[in-house]
């Protein structure tokens, strides 16, 4: 029963990690966005970029399971995701950051198909459609994210929204 707007919130972070829906997060909803990811790009599993997301993946995991993962189980449920990674993140999201960086460099440099660094506005779109997003969110959250409205998003603007999306008020 999701009652206020703070544990709405909080159950949308929940579903975005949990990519198969089966009610917990482990290393194979991590798995699951890696290759959303690499099937919406055109990117093999096997080539340079390929391998970056999956190794930026498993860190995210290793790091969410380190904070989250309180009885060692491999799985984090949705008491364990409000209790540990909810409230550590909001009261260091540096740290989230941190665990989230490679992951998101790797998905950067998927989505930006000239190299030059950034994606734009549409490939941050679909990415986020890829993982779930529905249209119209993953539209107006690619949108916001380019400050600056020049069309381009790059790593930081990336690493800090992200942060800021997982730091929920109460
Ligand atoms: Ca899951
Ligand atoms: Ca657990």
């Amino acid at each position: 029963m999701v009652s206020t707007e703070y544990e709405r919130k909080i159950a949308a972070r929940f579903a975005t990690f949990d990519q198969d829906g089966n009610g917990y997060i482990d290393r194979e909803d991590f798995n699951a966005a890696t290759k959303a990811l690499l099937a919406e790009f055109g990117i093999a599993a096997r080539s340079d970029k390929g391998q970056a997301l999956y190794i930026g993946a498993e860190a995210f995991w290793q790091g969410m399971a380190g904070i989250a993962d309180r009885d060692g189980d491999q799985r984090i449920t949705r008491e364990e995701f409000v209790g540990g990674a909810v409230k550590r993140l909001r009261d260091n999201p540096d740290r989230f950051a941190e665990i989230a960086r490679p992951f998101l460099d790797a998905a950067l440099a998927i989505a930006d198909g000239d190299g030059d660094a950034a994606a734009t506005v549409d490939e941050v779109a679909r990415a986020l459609k890829a993982l779930g997003a529905p249209e119209t969110v993953a539209t107006a959250a690619a949108g916001a994210l380019d400050a600056d409205s020049d069309g381009r998003v790059t790593e930081p603007e990336i690493v800090s929204a992200f942060a800021r999306y997982f730091t929920v008020p109460e």
